[in-house]
C-alpha cells in the first residue's frame, strides 16, 4: 500500500482486516499528515456540484458519500460522533456565482431527487426564508440561500482515529519516512511487483500494489507503465483550523459557486475557516511536487476575514474569540484545467476518478476525502477475489 493517507489507510485496514499481511509506507514520519488531516471534511452526497447540471459529479459522490459513515466507523471502531458536525449544511449563492440562483435551487431538487432514489429517504434541500438569510448574512454579494442535508467531520479527529486503529491492526506493517520512487513487475504485470524506495533497504517484492500516493501518484504510475492519459491540475491548498472555547458556534455555511470557500463549525469550539484565493498557495499541471512551505499564519488570518467576513460576520466573532489558530492543508489533485470563476472549467466536475490498473498493480484517484472508504472497499473486494 502506497501512501497513508486516508485511501491507503482504509485500504491497508481493509486488507488486513481480510486476512492479507498489509505493508503501509509513507514519506512522512507519521500516516495521516497531508490532505487527508487538513481539510473541510464535508461529506460529499453532490450539492457542491451545482456546475455541473449534467449530474455526473452528484452521481460519482453519491454512493461513497452514503458510505462514509459506516465503513469509516467499522475502521475505527467507534462512532463518528466525536467528529462533529450538524446533519444541515447551508450555501449561500454569491452574485458572482457561475451558477444563478434559480439554475442551483433546480439542481439541489435534483440531487435530493437522486439521494431519495438511493435511499436516503431524509434528503432535502430548501431556500432559507429571508429571516435565516438575514441571521446569517446582510451582505448585498449574497443573492439567496439554501439549506441541504450534508454533514461534514472534523478531520483531524478521524486522522487520529485512523491512526490508532492502524497501530493496533493485526497484519498491518507502517514504513514511514519512507519515499516510493517507483514500481515494476519482476516477471508478469500479475506480481511480484518491485517497489523501489528511498532508502533503498525499505523497498521489496510484493504479490499487488496499491498506488495510493495522491500529488505523488502520477509519478509513480508513470514509472509502472500506467501514466495518465488526462490533462490534470495538482493544487496545494490551505485554510484555518481554529479553536475557541466551547461556548463559540456558528452556523455553517459554503458561498457557492466559484473561488470562495467556507465556514464549518464541527462543536465544542472547533473550526473551519477558508478563503479560496488567500489559502491557494500552489498551482500546477507537474506530476512532481513538492509541498510548499507554509505561509505566516498571519496572512492566511488576515487574508481569510477580509474575504469571508464581510460575507459571513460569524468568521470576525470566531477569530476574535479564537485561542488557537492553526494553518493546515495538502494537495488537491483533479482531472481537468482551468479556473474556478470559469462556469466552463472542467475543475467545476469531480466524476473521472477512482481506479486503474495494470494487472495486480492499482493505481487510485481518490477523488475526494468522503469517496476514500467506499474506494478502499473496493479495491479490498478486487483484491481478495484474486483480481
Ligand atoms: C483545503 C482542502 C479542503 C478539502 N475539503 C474536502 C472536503 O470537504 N471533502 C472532501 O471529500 N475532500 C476534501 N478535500 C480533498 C481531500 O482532502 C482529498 O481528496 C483526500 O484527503 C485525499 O486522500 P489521499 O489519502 O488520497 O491523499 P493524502 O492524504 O494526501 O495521502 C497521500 C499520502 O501519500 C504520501 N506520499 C505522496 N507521495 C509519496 C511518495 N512518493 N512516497 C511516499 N509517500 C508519498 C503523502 O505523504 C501522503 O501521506 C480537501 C482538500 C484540501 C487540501
Amino acid at each position: 500500500m502506497l501512501g497513508a493517507g486516508i485511501m491507503g489507510s482504509c485500504t491497508a485496514l481493509m486488507l488486513a482486516e481480510a486476512g492479507f499481511e498489509a505493508v503501509l509506507f509513507d514519506a512522512a514520519p507519521a500516516p495521516l499528515c497531508g490532505a487527508s488531516r487538513w481539510n473541510e471534511g464535508r461529506v460529499h452526497l453532490g450539492f457542491v456540484y451545482a456546475a455541473d447540471p449534467s449530474l455526473s459529479s452528484a452521481r460519482a459522490m453519491i454512493p461513497g458519500g452514503l458510505a462514509f459513515v459506516p465503513l469509516l466507523e467499522r475502521l475505527i471502531g467507534r462512532s463518528l460522533a466525536g467528529a462533529g458536525g450538524p446533519e444541515e449544511d447551508v450555501f449561500l449563492v454569491h452574485r458572482r456565482s457561475v451558477v444563478g440562483p434559480e439554475a442551483i435551487g433546480a439542481y439541489y431538487q435534483a440531487v435530493v431527487g437522486l439521494l431519495h432514489e438511493a435511499g436516503l429517504a431524509s434528503a432535502f434541500a430548501r431556500p432559507l426564508s429571508a429571516g435565516e438569510l438575514a441571521a446569517m448574512t446582510c451582505s448585498k454579494e449574497v443573492a439567496a440561500g439554501f439549506a441541504v442535508s450534508e454533514r461534514s467531520v472534523d478531520t483531524r479527529w478521524v486522522a487520529d482515529r485512523l491512526t490508532e486503529a492502524l497501530a493496533a491492526a493485526p497484519r498491518l506493517s507502517l514504513r514511514t519516512g519512507v519515499r516510493i520512487l517507483a514500481a515494476a513487475p519482476e516477471e508478469s504485470e500479475d506480481g511480484p511487483w518491485r517497489i523501489a524506495t528511498d532508502p533503498p533497504e525499505a523497498g521489496g517484492r510484493f504479490d499487488a500494489v496499491v498506488n495510493a500516493l495522491w500529488h505523488g501518484r502520477p509519478a509513480v504510475d508513470a514509472t509502472a507503465g500506467l501514466p495518465d492519459a488526462a490533462p490534470f491540475t495538482q493544487r496545494y491548498r490551505v485554510a484555518l483550523f481554529v479553536r475557541t472555547a466551547p461556548s463559540v458556534s456558528a452556523r455553517g455555511a459554503v458561498i457557492a459557486v466559484g473561488p470562495f470557500d467556507d465556514v464549518k463549525d464541527y462543536g465544542g469550539g472547533r473550526f473551519y475557516l477558508s478563503w479560496y484565493p488567500s489559502g491557494l498557495l500552489v498551482e500546477t499541471f507537474s506530476d512532481r511536487v513538492a509541498d510548499p512551505p507554509l505561509p505566516d499564519p498571519a496572512s492566511v488570518i488576515a487574508g481569510t476575514r477580509a474575504g469571508l467576513a464581510p460575507l459571513l460576520p460569524a468568521v470576525a466573532a470566531i477569530l476574535d474569540r479564537a485561542e488557537e489558530v492553526s494553518v493546515g492543508g495538502g494537495w488537491v489533485f483533479a482531472l481537468g484545467r482551468g479556473s474556478l470563476a470559469d462556469p466552463a472549467s472542467a475543475l467545476h466536475r469531480r466524476d473521472g476518478f477512482g481506479l486503474r490498473r495494470r494487472g495486480r498493480y492499482i493505481s487510485v484517484d481518490t477523488g475526494k476525502y468522503s469517496t476514500a472508504p467506499w474506494l478502499a472497499g473496493r479495491i479490498a473486494r478486487l483484491l481478495a477475489e484474486g483480481a
